[in-house]
C-alpha cells in the first residue's frame, strides 16, 4: 500500500456521485414494486460453483474476472475449506437462492435485488472492479408476454430517470433449442471455414461455443463475423411466433427497439429473448441494462426445470447518463450560543425532528461563522437560542431565503420551521 488510495477499479462513493446513484435505485424499487416484484437480497459471497456452473468455464467472467478466494477457518468450525467467489453478477445467485429456498412452490416468482458486483476487469471510465448493478428476474412463466412485461419494466425505469431518448433498444431473438442448434451449426461450417483468419480464443470458441465469436472485441474476427450467418435464417416456425409475439407487445406500448441480428448471450440455457438498451453517449461503455431469457438455467443448477427472463443495469452508468439526483433535504440549522442553552436545543433538535424537519446542531464559533455555514448547508432557516431567548423560552427563526426574522415561542418551534416547507 503506497498512498492510502482505494484499490484500482474501486472507488468511494459520495456527494453528487452517491445522490444520483441513490436516485436510480429509489427508482428502480419503485418502479419495480409497481410491476409486483419483491426484494430478495442474496449474499455478496457464494460458493464458486454457484457462478462457474452456469456461466461457464469459457465466459469472460469465470475465465479472468471473478474475485474468487479460498476460506479456510478451522478455528471457525468450518471442516473443510470452501471455494467462494465475490458476487460478479446476480442471476446465478437469485436462481441459487430460488432453489434452495425451494420457491417453486410459489411461482410466479418476481425477484428485485441491487447492490455491488465485482469482476477484475481493466479500469475504465463506467467500468469498475467494484460495482453496482440493480437486477431483475422473473421466474417461472415461458410465455412471451413476460419477456414484454419485464422490457416494459426497464423502459419504464428509463424514462422516470429521464433516459428515453438517450437511449436505443437493441433487441434480438436466440430461438429455441433446436432453432439454436441449427444456428450452431450454420456457425461452425461458416466459421470453419475461415478458421486460419480467427484470433486464438475464437478458435478455441468454435469448438467450445461457436455463438460466441460472434461477441467477440477482436479486430480480425469483427470482420469475419460481418459476414456470418443471422440467426433468423435459422430459425423455426415457433421460434418466429414467439418472437413477433414480443415484438408485437412492444410495439403496443410504444417501446421503439431495433432488431440486431448481432446480438448473443453464449450460454446454451439463454433462448429466445436478448436484449440491450445502448447509448451512444458513454463511449465504449454503452450498455447500460441488459437481459435475456434463460429457461435452462435452474435446471442446470440442479433445480426444477423453471423458465426465467431478467436484466441487470449498471447502476454507475445510469447514474452518470441521467444525473438525476434526489436533492438533499434543506436543513434547519439550531445554534445554541452559549454553554445554558446545550441542553435546551437538544430538545427542541428532536422535537423538530419529530415533526419531519432535517436539523444540523451548529454548536461552534461565532454567530457570523455558524451563519456563514448555514449558508454553505443551504439551510433554510436558522434557529438561534441565545441567553435571553432561553430565558424567555423563544428562539430567534431567522428565514434565510426572505432575510427575515422573528421570535418563535418554544412551544411552536416544531410546525414553524416544518409548515409550509414549500415557499421560497
Ligand atoms: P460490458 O459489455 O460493458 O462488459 P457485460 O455484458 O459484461 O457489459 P452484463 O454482465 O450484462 O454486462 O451486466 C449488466 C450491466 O452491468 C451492463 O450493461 C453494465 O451497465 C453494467 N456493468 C457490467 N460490468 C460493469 C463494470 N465492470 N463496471 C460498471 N458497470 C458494469
Ligand atoms: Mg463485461
Amino acid at each position: 500500500m503506497s498512498k492510502l488510495q482505494p484499490a484500482r477499479g474501486t472507488r468511494d462513493i459520495y456527494g453528487d456521485d452517491a445522490r444520483h446513484m441513490r436516485a436510480v435505485t429509489d427508482a428502480f424499487q419503485r418502479v419495480a414494486a409497481s410491476y409486483g416484484f419483491e426484494e430478495l437480497a442474496t449474499p455478496i459471497f457464494e460458493f464458486t460453483e454457484v457462478y462457474k456452473r452456469p456461466l461457464g468455464e469459457t465466459s469472460d467472467i469465470v475465465s479472468k474476472e471473478m474475485y474468487s478466494f479460498e476460506s479456510s477457518a478451522r478455528e471457525a468450525g468450518d471442516k473443510e475449506p470452501e471455494e467462494l467467489t465475490l458476487r460478479p453478477e446476480f442471476t446465478a445467485g437469485v436462481c441459487r437462492s430460488f432453489i434452495s429456498n425451494g420457491m417453486q412452490q410459489n411461482l410466479p416468482c418476481r425477484f428485485m435485488s441491487w447492490g455491488p458486483a465485482f469482476r477484475r476487469e481493466r479500469p475504465q471510465k463506467g467500468r469498475y472492479r467494484q460495482f453496482h448493478q440493480i437486477n431483475a428476474e422473473l421466474l417461472g412463466q415461458a410465455n412471451p408476454e413476460a419477456d414484454v412485461d419485464i422490457i416494459a419494466m426497464a423502459w419504464r425505469l428509463l424514462n422516470e430517470l429521464g433516459l428515453g431518448d438517450k437511449v436505443v433498444l437493441h433487441l434480438n431473438s436466440l430461438g429455441d433449442q433446436e432453432s439454436r442448434a441449427q444456428y450452431r451449426d450454420d456457425l461452425v461450417t461458416y466459421f470453419s471455414e475461415h478458421k486460419d483468419e480467427l484470433s486464438e480464443d475464437s478458435i478455441r470458441r468454435l469448438e467450445s461455443n461457436p455463438l460466441r465469436i460472434l461477441d467477440s472485441k477482436d479486430e480480425g474476427d469483427r470482420a469475419i463475423v460481418a459476414n456470418a450467418p443471422l440467426m433468423s435464417a435459422s430459425m423455426n416456425d415457433e421460434s418466429k411466433a414467439f418472437f413477433e409475439t414480443v415484438q408485437a407487445g412492444l410495439s403496443a406500448i410504444g417501446v421503439p427497439f431495433k432488431h440486431d441480428e448481432r446480438l448473443v448471450r453464449g450460454m446454451d440455457y439463454y433462448c429466445h429473448t436478448a436484449f440491450e438498451f445502448i447509448t451512444t453517449e458513454l463511449g465504449a461503455q454503452g450498455t447500460v441494462l441488459a437481459g435475456g431469457r434463460y429457461d435452462g438455467l435452474i435446471e442446470q443448477l440442479g433445480g426444477p426445470a423453471t423458465p426465467g427472463i431478467g436484466w441487470a443495469g449498471g447502476i454507475e452508468r445510469l447514474a452518470m447518463l441521467s444525473m438525476q439526483g434526489t436533492q438533499p433535504d434543506r436543513p434547519v440549522m439550531l445554534m445554541p450560543m452559549g454553554e445554558a442553552a446545550t441542553i435546551k436545543a437538544f430538545e427542541l433538535a428532536e422535537d423538530m425532528r419529530s415533526a419531519g424537519a432535517t436539523v444540523i446542531s451548529d454548536r461552534t464559533g461565532n454567530l457570523k461563522k455558524r451563519m456563514n455555514r448555514a449558508n454553505k448547508a443551504d439551510a433554510r432557516y436558522a434557529v438561534i437560542l441565545g441567553e435571553n431567548e432561553l430565558e424567555n423560552s423563544v428562539v430567534t427563526v431567522k428565514n434565510l431565503d426572505e432575510g427575515s426574522q422573528t421570535e418563535v415561542p418554544f412551544s411552536a418551534l416544531a410546525a414553524a420551521v416544518t409548515s409550509g416547507g414549500g415557499e421560497a
